[in-house]
């Protein structure tokens, strides 16, 4: 495994700017190993970028739509050649197995690809006649779109924002998390070449830079994914421009299990556990607490075990058998930690998962031991708060309207799943409040990039993927001809 020192630059402009201020990248796997160095912007750099992006729209937003198609075409392919550099930086830098960096480039691809086969549906002009004349109606890009993204999917969720921004003739300025900005940072690079300087620029930093890119007035559409703490300080300090909006908020997913799911369902039970520690827990569309009917409770809690005791494999993020990797940051293993300590000092009962193939690495890397905790209350903070870690409750439930409400009373949306016969299962999904939910399936491993993704009520704003998540990058221009 090549473990050089990476160091990345800014992009303005088309130029790649060296900065004075750099922030290390450590490795979770190995914390005293640098990965790399990313940038730290500043607010100046900041406003160069968005200056660039300002001036590049002017001649951009009236390419030919079958221009910018050839061009990202371009990139997809570049991207696949250099997979499995960028996925071996991922792993390095995030922590997450290499199977699951791979994962995460793949679907950054078939989203990419769909993007380009779909956009000149909904960038299209329209022509109608009718009794009053005639009307054209056009589908305009939005203008200058800051993009910010968060660590646990770096690529994915920066390319689900870039691919429908620059097809449909906007330009942008890309942040990353501080977190995992090296790799992303590659394939940022690789598509802003295919591209003429200032339409796809790329910072780094923190809130500062943030800020700066969500309040400056040449800013016409913020497209976020984060924590929803953030997204409500975004919103006051877009609020003064009114710019547009897509937010990919926080969740507390929730799996409901109901009294005709067949327990020694061993397939059905391992795409339960995957879709709880997949990433080592950090995913915003994995399960965070599963209710189980009490006449099945005690016969799914031992299938559970035992399918998350074959599945899970804890260890360095290069080993071939690992499933599990470390946690990102020393902030999320402490803040897990606190969470499963709560529920056992309340009473609540812990129970260890999976193998760990790599005792070695366990005290110094980011590594925490998976866990199902059993006997918490349904309003503890384990429960209710978003835990984005390697651990998950079991609690039972006695009836469809106890489950619904447990369901619904979350101030979040995001994603859900229900589990048990197929026509009792969508009865129960219609009731439920979020954006997706999956029958029989985790939306983690159900993920389909036709079909728009995004959470209802704190979860978010607007929606990514599909057409849905193309037509969020353009404002419908309606150009009348009366009679
Ligand atoms: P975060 O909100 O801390 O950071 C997200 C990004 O916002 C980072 O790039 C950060 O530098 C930037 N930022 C920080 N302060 C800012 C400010 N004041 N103004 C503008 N930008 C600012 O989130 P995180 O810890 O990186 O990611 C984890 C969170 O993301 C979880 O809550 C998770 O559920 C959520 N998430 C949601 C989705 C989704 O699709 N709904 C997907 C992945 C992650």
């Amino acid at each position: 495994m090549p473990n050089e020192q990476i160091t990345i630059h800014a992009i303005i402009n088309g130029e790649k700017v060296p900065t004075e201020k750099q922030a290390p990248r450590e490795n979770p796997t190995h914390p005293d190993e640098i990965v790399g160095y990313a940038p730290l912007n500043t607010k100046e750099e900041t406003v160069q970028a968005i200056d660039a992006a300002y001036n590049a729209l002017k001649s951009w937003a009236w390419t030919e739509v079958e221009d910018r198609m050839e061009r990202m075409e371009r990139a997809i392919q570049k991207i696949k050649d250099a997979t499995p550099e960028i996925a071996t930086l991922l792993s390095r830098e995030h922590g997450k197995a290499l199977y699951d960096s791979k994962g995460e480039i793949a679907i950054s691809l078939m989203w990419m690809e769909f993007a380009c086969k779909n956009v000149k549906k909904v960038v299209s002009p329209q022509e109608k006649e009718h009794e009053n004349g005639r009307t054209i109606i056009t589908f305009d890009p939005v203008g200058v779109v800051s993009a910010i993204s968060p660590w646990n999917y770096p690529i994915s969720l920066s390319t689900i924002k870039i691919a429908p921004a620059l097809l449909t003739g906007n330009t942008m300025v890309v942040k990353p998390s501080p977190f995992a900005p090296l790799a992303v940072s590659k394939v940022v690079e690789i598509i802003a070449n295919e591209f003429p300087p200032g339409v796809l620029n790329l910072v780094h930093g923190d809130a500062e830079v943030g800020i700066e890119l969500t309040s400056n007035p040449k800013v016409a559409k913020i497209a976020f994914t984060g924590g929803t703490k953030t997204a409500k300080s975004i919103m006051k300090a877009a609020s003064e421009t009114i710019k547009k909006m897509t937010l990919e908020l926080g969740g507390n997913d929730a799996a409901i299990v109901l009294e005709d799911f067949d327990v020694n369902d061993e397939k059905a039970m391992r795409r339960m556990v995957i879709s709880n520690f997949l990433t080592a827990g950090q995913i915003c569309m994995i399960a965070k607490r599963i209710y189980v009917h009490r006449s099945i409770y005690d016969a799914f809690v031992e299938k559970y075990i035992e399918a998350a005791n074959k599945w899970i494999r804890v260890g360095d993020p290069f080993h071939p058998d690992v499933t599990v990797g470390p946690v990102n940051n020393k902030n999320q293993v402490k803040y897990v930690r606190s969470l499963v300590e709560d529920a056992k000092s309340k009473g609540a009962k812990v129970i260890p998962l999976g193998k760990i193939l790599n005792p070695e690495l366990m005290d110094n890397g980011y590594f925490l031991q998976p866990t199902v905790v059993l006997g918490a209350d349904y309003h503890d903070p384990i429960v209710v708060e978003e835990q984005f870690g390697p651990t998950v409750p079991i609690l039972p439930f006695d009836d469809e309207e106890q489950v619904i409400e447990l369901h619904n009373e979350s101030i979040y949306g995001l994603t859900s799943s229900v589990w048990g016969e197929e026509e009792h299962a969508v009865k129960v999904a219609r009731r439920i409040e979020a954006g997706t939910t999956m029958i029989n399936t985790a939306a983690v491993q159900g993920l389909d990039v036709q079909f728009p993704f995004g959470g209802v009520k704190q979860s978010g704003v607007g929606r990514e993927y599909g057409e849905e998540g193309l037509k969020s990058y353009v404002e419908t221009h309606v150009i009348n001809l009366p009679k």
